[in-house]
C-alpha cells in the first residue's frame, strides 16, 4: 500500500537548492556563499534570557497569539523603528518564523483559484505556500534595469491588477533590491486602485544599508489591506529560535490566529523569551552585524566588478545577484564553479521568473571566506575565459 498524496502537494516540485547541497556535502573545502541565514550567533543577551527562562521554568504554553509582554515590545519597536502602530492586543500576532505567518496568511485569505501576484525574482516560499492554499500564483517579473524594483509597468505587464493578492518583498532575498517610499507609492496606489490585498515580507528591514527602510504598510489607504511580516531569524541572528510574528487589521489577524491556535498553539516559549531581550537590549550588537554585512557587501560588489562580472547595487539583505558572464546558464555556473572550485552559490532561476542568468550570492559569511571564495570564482571565470 502506499499513502495517496494531497494533488496539492504533488504540484509543487521538490527544492531547486537541493541538487547543489548534495554536490557541496561530497566534499570538506566547499565555501558555501549559497546559505540565507547569519553567520553570527544570536546576541548574548538574547542567549541568556533564553537560558534564564528554561531554569525557572518557563516552559508552558503562552497565549496563542504570543506573550503579552513581547507584543507589546514588537509594537513599541515597529512604531519606533519603522513608524508602524498596531495594537499588540489585536493587531499582532507571534508565530514560528515568519515563514508560519507567511503560510498562515496564504491559508486565512486565499480561496480555491484566487490569483496571487508574486513579484519575482523572490523568496522561494511563496510560491508552494500559495499552491498548498489552493491559490494560482502569478509571477510578476522585476528587471535588473529597475534595479529589481516592483514598478507599476511590471504589475500591469503581468495583469495582476485582476489578483487578489500581491506579495512583495523588501529588502529582497535574493536580489538585494529596496524600495524607498517614491518607488512604493505607485504600487500602493495599483493597490488601492485593484483593490488588492497586499503581504509584505519585510524581513530584512533592519538590513538596510544607505538610509532607512519604508514599510508599505505606512503609505496612504494601505494599512487596512497590508499584513506585514518580521522576524528575529535575520537582524538578531535568531533563525534556529524559529521565532516570527505578522501585523495586520485586527479582522485579518484574528483569522491568522484561527488557525494558528489549531495547527500551532504557541510560538515556542523559550524563543519568545530570548525575542523580547533581543528587542530590549540588543539594538548594538544589532548595528554591529549591519556595520559587518555592509562592510562585506561594498567588498563583495566591487570584487564582482573586478572580476568583469556585472552586479547591480544592492542595498538591501544580505544578498547581490551578479550575472553569470556570457557562454554559461546560471546552473552551469553553479554547478562549474563547484565542482570545480568549490563555492557553491544559487542559480537566480529558483527565485522565479527574472533570475535566469544570475547567481545569489550570500555574504552572511566571514569576510576571509569572502575573500577565497571571490578569488576562486575569479579563477573559474579566467579558466573558462
Ligand atoms: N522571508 C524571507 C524573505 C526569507 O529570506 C526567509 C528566510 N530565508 C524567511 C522569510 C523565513 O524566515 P523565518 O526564519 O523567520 O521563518
Amino acid at each position: 500500500m502506499t499513502i495517496e498524496l494531497s494533488d496539492r502537494v504533488k504540484a509543487v516540485p521538490p527544492s531547486g537548492i537541493r541538487r547543489f547541497f548534495e554536490i557541496a556535502e561530497e566534499r570538506d573545502d566547499v565555501i558555501s556563499l549559497g546559505v540565507g541565514e547569519p553567520d553570527f550567533s544570536t546576541p548574548w543577551a538574547a542567549r541568556d534570557a533564553a537560558i534564564a527562562s528554561l531554569e525557572q521554568g518557563k516552559t508552558s504554553y503562552t497565549a496563542n497569539r504570543g506573550m503579552r509582554e513581547l507584543r507589546e515590545a514588537i509594537a513599541d519597536y515597529a512604531a519606533d523603528r519603522f513608524d508602524l502602530g498596531y495594537d499588540p492586543a489585536e493587531e499582532i500576532i507571534v508565530t514560528a518564523g515568519a515563514s508560519e505567518a507567511v503560510d498562515l496568511a496564504f491559508r486565512a485569505f486565499v480561496n480555491p483559484g484566487d490569483t496571487v501576484a508574486i513579484a519575482q525574482p523572490s523568496y522561494i516560499s511563496y510560491e508552494p505556500g500559495v499552491i498548498f492554499a489552493g491559490g494560482e500564483v502569478l509571477s510578476v517579473r522585476t528587471r535588473e534595469e529597475d534595479e529589481f524594483r516592483l514598478t507599476v509597468e511590471a504589475l500591469e505587464e503581468a495583469g495582476a491588477g485582476d489578483a487578489e493578492m500581491l506579495v512583495l518583498c523588501y529588502p529582497n532575498n535574493p536580489t538585494g533590491a529596496i524600495m524607498r517610499e517614491e518607488h512604493l507609492e505607485p504600487i500602493a496606489e495599483f493597490a488601492r486602485e485593484h483593490d488588492l490585498t497586499v503581504l509584505s515580507d519585510e524581513i530584512y528591514a533592519e538590513l538596510t544599508y544607505e538610509g532607512e527602510h519604508t514599510s508599505i504598510a505606512t503609505l496612504e489607504g494601505m494599512r487596512e489591506r497590508t499584513i506585514v511580516f518580521n522576524g528575529f531569524s535575520k537582524a538578531h541572528a535568531m533563525t534556529g529560535l524559529r521565532l516570527g510574528y505578522a501585523l495586520g487589521p485586527a479582522d485579518a489577524i484574528t483569522a491568522m490566529n484561527k488557525i494558528h491556535q489549531y495547527a500551532m498553539l504557541s510560538a515556542p516559549t523559550t524563543a519568545q523569551h530570548a525575542a523580547l531581550e533581543a528587542l530590549d537590549s540588543c539594538e548594538n550588537d544589532v548595528r554591529e552585524m549591519v556595520d559587518q554585512y555592509d562592510r562585506r557587501r561594498q567588498f563583495v560588489l566591487s570584487r564582482f566588478r573586478e572580476i568583469g562580472m556585472d552586479v547591480f547595487e544592492a542595498r538591501g539583505a544580505f544578498y547581490c545577484f551578479p550575472e553569470v558572464p556570457e557562454g554559461f546558464t546560471a546552473e552551469e555556473f553553479a554547478e562549474g564553479v563547484l565542482r570545480e572550485e568549490g563555492v557553491a552559490v544559487v542559480p537566480g532561476d529558483v527565485f522565479g521568473v527574472g533570475g535566469e542568468g544570475h547567481l545569489r550570492i550570500s555574504y552572511a559569511t566571514g569576510l576571509g571566506d569572502l575573500r577565497e571564495a571571490l578569488a576562486r570564482i575569479e579563477a573559474f571565470v579566467a579558466d573558462h575565459a
